[in-house]
């Protein structure tokens, strides 16, 4: 239930992170939305021809065309823009650049310029990865806005969703991220703690596995929220895009050896291994690649990465496959956790590698689908012990019945001669034997049958367990002959056995007597048992010889004896 619940508030923060109307939206995509153009920057061009020419730029080229280099990218005129009056929080995408300078055109004609590197970059960055530059108040609404962007790498455009925002709009979106970031902190922080805890008593590996993927996902969502700027405020925003790539790489890599550990050797065996560390070894490359060599050719290491993360979609496709075709009962949870991730990291590979364009949420969607991936993903892990556990239960239950009936005499239900012996001599203290023999049961077997001969038996045996205490062990102990064992101080009267035995009712209503030997003595061990067995024999052959149907009682057995 505890998921369930978690399921839900991340579910409705999403609902407010995702709103469908941008404009009015609460979430990170706030503010009003701004139609920007692009010009390619030229070593002439200055902010003031440039806001003199605006139809200069291109507004209809996607970003994506115009390639790597230098930038200006004009907004529309917003001097008669209602919508734009008081909002003075300037907010774009943090993508991967050397230098912005952001210029406002104001209505007496003035330009005002600030320019920002990497760090100052930092410094304004918002939860959600949004930069946001507030514009000094007292000089009116300016008409136009101009950003220099300088080494734009253009992996996902050259400006990213440009917007005017108020102060309150960009506080409530830091607010609503903060939420979002926080529930997601606060999930992976109880899957941690949950699988550590689940790891330290099965100590299944899969789990520590997991336990890598939850670190690494939290890990990710710390540094793409930006809430690592907040903290470390001087970091190069470029380091911080590295630290993104390598995480997302550890997310995914232990994702998968988290998967194939928990569908076991039986999906997939030695292949599956083969195929994901191939995969992780690749993936592991092309990041170690870019996280290094970048900016250099940055455009061609980030769809090798992407490329990359492309091949995990056959590979989970392949797990689930061969997972169905072995008919591994979890198949259908693994599925359902990894539906969300495999359609995000489509999403997202498609928009890297230009198929779609790229969105605020499809960069986001990763951490909603791998909260789902986790939340479920641990009922998965949980499926998969009660398996376990449920397992274990009916090993135990096969145990005790197989013990159970490894003890017993099958014909009388009483304990056998080894059962018997083995807890005899565990008793320790004076115990007192008595050994039962029925008289003349040839003849029974004569009159009656060898069947016949069984049921009055199991009629003897159950006469004897009946008059016995709890306590006693009563034990067939040879073909018609019985033993019980009680403490001396407790014995059992020998006449009112014979008594009841004497007066059970048999088959056929034939009457039978049993002679009886009692001897008392210590018993710890097979020595002492011994000692007791053949006094008590002694006695039992007295009582035979003396004309049966009758006890006899032999000398006890000393404890120095
Ligand atoms: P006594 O009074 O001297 O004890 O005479 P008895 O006939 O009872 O003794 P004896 O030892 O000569 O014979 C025991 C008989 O018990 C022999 C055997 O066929 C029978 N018997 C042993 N085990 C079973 C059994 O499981 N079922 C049946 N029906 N008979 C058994
Ligand atoms: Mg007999
Ligand atoms: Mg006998």
């Amino acid at each position: 239930m505890r998921f369930v619940r978690f399921f839900v508030i991340l579910a409705a923060l999403a609902v407010g992170l995702f709103s469908p109307d941008p404009s009015h939206g609460s979430g990170a995509v706030i503010g009003l939305p701004l139609d920007i153009c692009i010009l390619r920057a030229r070593p002439d061009m200055t902010p003031r021809n440039l806001f003199a020419e605006p139809q200069r730029f291109d507004c209809t080229t996607p970003q994506r065309d115009f390639g790597d280099g230098d930038f200006w990218v004009m907004s529309q005129f917003l001097g008669n823009l209602a919508s734009a009056r008081g909002r003075n929080a300037v907010r774009i995408d943090n993508l991967w650049e050397e230098r912005i300078t952001l210029y406002a055109l104001y209505p007496d004609g003035t330009i005002r310029g600030w320019p920002y590197d990497q760090r100052a970059k930092s410094r304004h960055t918002e939860l959600g990865a949004m930069v946001q530059w507030s514009l000094p108040s007292g000089y009116g609404t300016p008409q136009r806005l101009l950003w220099r962007i300088e080494g734009s790498a253009n992996i996902r455009g050259i400006i990213g969703d440009a917007r005017l925002a108020t102060r309150p709009e960009g506080a409530r979106a830091n607010l609503v991220m903060g939420s979002v970031y926080s529930a997601f902190g606060g999930l992976c922080a109880a899957l941690l703690v949950y699988n550590l805890a689940m790891w330290a008593a099965l100590r299944h590996r899969f789990q520590l596995a997991y336990c890598a993927m939850v670190i690494a996902l939290g890990g990710y969502a710390f540094t793409s929220s930006g809430a690592i700027a907040w903290c470390w405020p001087d970091m190069p925003v470029n380091d911080r895009a590295r630290l993104n790539y390598i995480l997302l790489a550890c997310t995914v890599s232990s994702a998968l050896v988290f998967a194939r550990g928990f569908f076991g050797d039986r999906v997939g065996g030695v292949w599956m291994t083969r195929l994901s560390n191939i995969f992780i070894a690749a993936l592991g490359i092309s990041t170690a690649a870019f996280v290094v060599l970048t900016p250099w050719h940055i455009t061609l290491l980030d769809n090798i990465v992407s490329l990359c993360f492309a091949a995990i979609l056959p590979l989970i496709v392949a797990i689930i496959w061969t997972a169905w075709r072995q008919k591994s009962p979890y198949l259908w949870l693994f599925s359902l956790a990894w539906l969300a991730p495999v359609l995000s990291a489509t999403l997202r590979i498609g928009a890297s590698l230009n198929l779609w364009p790229g969105s605020f949420w499809i960069d986001n969607s990763t951490i909603g689908a791998m909260a789902c991936e986790a939340v479920i993903s641990t009922l998965a892990v949980v499926y998969r012990i009660r398996a376990i556990s449920r397992e274990r239960d009916e090993a135990r239950a096969h145990e005790l019945a197989a013990r159970m009936l490894a003890d017993t005499d099958p014909l009388t239900g009483l304990l056998n001669r080894r059962a018997f012996l083995a807890r005899a001599t565990r008793r320790g203290g004076m115990q007192t034997l008595f050994l039962a023999d029925l008289d003349h049961f040839k003849q029974v077997n004569e009159t009656l049958g060898h069947d016949g001969g069984d049921d009055v038996l199991r009629v003897f045996a159950r006469t004897l367990r009946a008059s016995a205490p709890d306590s006693a062990l009563v034990a067939r102990i040879g073909g018609e002959e019985f033993a019980i064992i009680q403490p001396k101080s407790a014995a059992i009267d020998p006449e009112e056995l014979l008594t009841r035995l004497r007066t059970a009712r048999m088959p056929f209503d034939i009457s039978v007597t049993a002679s009886i030997g009692v001897c008392s003595g210590p018993l710890t061990n097979e020595v002492d048992w011994k000692r007791l067995y053949h006094c008590a024999d002694r006695a039992l052959y007295a009582a035979k010889a003396a004309g049966r149907d009758r006890a006899r009682r032999a000398d006890e057995v000393s404890v120095a004896a």
